[in-house]
């Protein structure tokens, strides 16, 4: 029988990151490759991580009033060409259902790459008159883009998300839409996923085909490549008008409406693997650990097993009606070091080890996972364990987005030199956010992109910074632009 542990390693971080994130989503069971290439099937640990994102996300965009609903998977062709941004941005990378029950189909349907369109066709019949308005629609859905170079759940041909689509009645309010939905995302990302994150505007060249302004949140992964986690769009009147979702205002007068759209996807998912995952594996946010706790119990001799088992049994039990999602590990066949790689493998934030000493003192030792060596380990008490679990897990969220925030920190830099920042672009371990004067023109970001590779992530909002110079050409700049390596 094969050691293991080792089986259980991964790729050193440090060595090859792209490695590195691959042993992680296998070995921690997270999601595997599919038959059908470019796609991916998430596990069951992997799905835990998506459920209870989706969960908590969901409750946050029903609260801001937009409610649930399923449009079809399927869209007619001639749909997608109505809005030509749109369509030119998407043919390349749509799938095309061309027969159906043996028959060649008279209208080819397109897989959805995302909804705007047919949601479009189905506002225009529902629109009416500024008392409909606004109107606010959300679904969980999956979308498929053909894609040529896919990475487990960061890029794949099919992924899971949401989409919220949007009409309202004037520019201004569909505006502030955009931008609630902007805040929504970034409160749910750094405050529930711990990853701390720069946001605001896209360039012309980096927006949605179809939107009038595209705005996100971008996150810097461990190998200094920012990571684009969520979008919320502007679309303006672009797709009501190319659908007629027209209203009647006050006056009787037909107006098209304006509109939004914001998504974010299973991209998140890989997004917390890289933001927090270590040389010993993933490392889970307590928000979103499908198992916050484990109890592993630990005895040599039979006479030891029962009452230890007892012990781990009752912590357990008190963990479980707290609230703490907890499992109770009672394998037997392998060793209790085993049993801690497993755990520290799958990223559960904390451990709680019971042996016959510990038994006898009425104790358990806590293992936090956002920690190393002896300062990871503290004793509490057995009685009114799940009170010291609870107020654990509670610093361990803190803490992963105190370590990740530090990181993300450290490899942001300023510059005001175009040779300084194309050096530190340079070769594989070069990244890290560049925060650069730019004008705006997208011939200084084409000559930053095929130089360096790096993009424009975002302008940041409201900023209260002098008058510039453009890194690139040296004319004035009155913003500065975040550039990085991109997923
Ligand atoms: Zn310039």
């Amino acid at each position: 029988m094969a050691d293991k542990t080792d089986e259980k390693k991964v790729t050193p971080r440090s060595q090859d990151f792209a490695a590195w994130y691959n042993d992680i989503i296998l070995k921690a069971e997270l999601a595997d490759y599919s038959p059908v290439r470019g796609c991916m099937v998430i596990r069951p640990d992997g799905f835990g991580v998506w459920e209870a994102l989706r969960d908590e996300l969901d409750r946050r965009i029903k609260r801001t009033g937009a409610r649930n609903a399923y449009f079809p998977l399927f869209i007619p062709q001639s749909f997608l060409q109505k809005e030509a941004e749109h369509v030119e941005g998407f043919a390349p990378e749509l799938a095309v259902v061309t027969h159906g029950g043996g028959k060649k189909l008279e209208e080819p349907l397109v897989v959805r790459p995302t909804s705007e369109t047919i949601i479009n066709h189905m506002f225009a019949q529902w629109v009416r008159s500024h008392r409909d308005l606004p109107l606010m629609v959300n679904q969980w859905c999956n979308v498929v883009r053909w894609e040529m170079r896919t990475r487990l759940f960061l890029r794949t041909s099919e992924f899971l998300w949401q989409e919220g689509h949007t009409a309202h009645a004037t520019r201004e309010e569909a505006e502030r839409e955009t931008l609630t939905m902007l805040e929504v995302y970034r409160s749910f990302v750094e405050d529930y996923l711990a990853i701390p994150l720069v946001f605001g505007r896209k360039s012309a060249a980096q927006r949605f085909p179809g939107a009038v302004e595209t705005y996100a949140i971008e996150g810097l992964m461990g190998d200094g490549r920012a990571l684009q986690c969520g979008t919320s769009h502007f679309l303006g009147q672009n797709f009501a008008k190319a659908f007629e979702t027209r209203y009647l205002d006050d006056a009787n007068q037909l107006q098209y409406a304006w509109q939004t759209s914001w998504g974010v996807s299973t991209r998140l998912v890989g997004a917390i693997i890289m933001t927090h995952g270590d040389d010993q594996g993933l490392r889970l946010p307590p928000n979103v650990a499908s198992t916050q706790a484990v109890v592993v119990p630990i005895w040599r001799k039979a006479d030891e097993g029962d009452k230890v088992l007892g012990a781990a049994r009752a912590a357990f039990e008190a963990l479980d009606k707290a609230g703490i999602r907890a499992r109770l590990d009672t394998r037997e066949g392998v060793t209790p070091g085993f049993k801690f790689n497993d755990w520290e493998m799958r990223g559960v934030p904390v451990r709680i080890e019971i042996g016959p000493r510990d038994v006898a003192s009425g104790e358990a030792v806590l293992a936090r996972r956002d920690k190393s060596g002896p300062e990871a380990k503290t004793k509490a008490s057995l009685t009114g364990i799940e009170g010291h679990v609870q107020k654990l897990l509670g610093e361990i969220q803190q803490n992963l987005f105190a370590q990740a925030k530090a990181a993300s920190d450290a490899n942001t830099r300023e510059f005001a030199d175009y040779a300084a920042l194309a050096k530190q672009m340079e070769g594989e371990g070069g990244g890290g956010f560049a925060v650069v004067y730019w004008c705006e023109n997208p011939a200084c970001e084409e000559k930053i992109r095929v130089e360096t590779r790096a993009t424009c992530r975002v302008i940041a909002l409201n900023q209260s910074v002098a008058p510039g110079k453009c890194i690139v050409c040296g004319e004035s700049a009155t913003e500065r632009a975040h550039f990085a390596k991109a997923y």
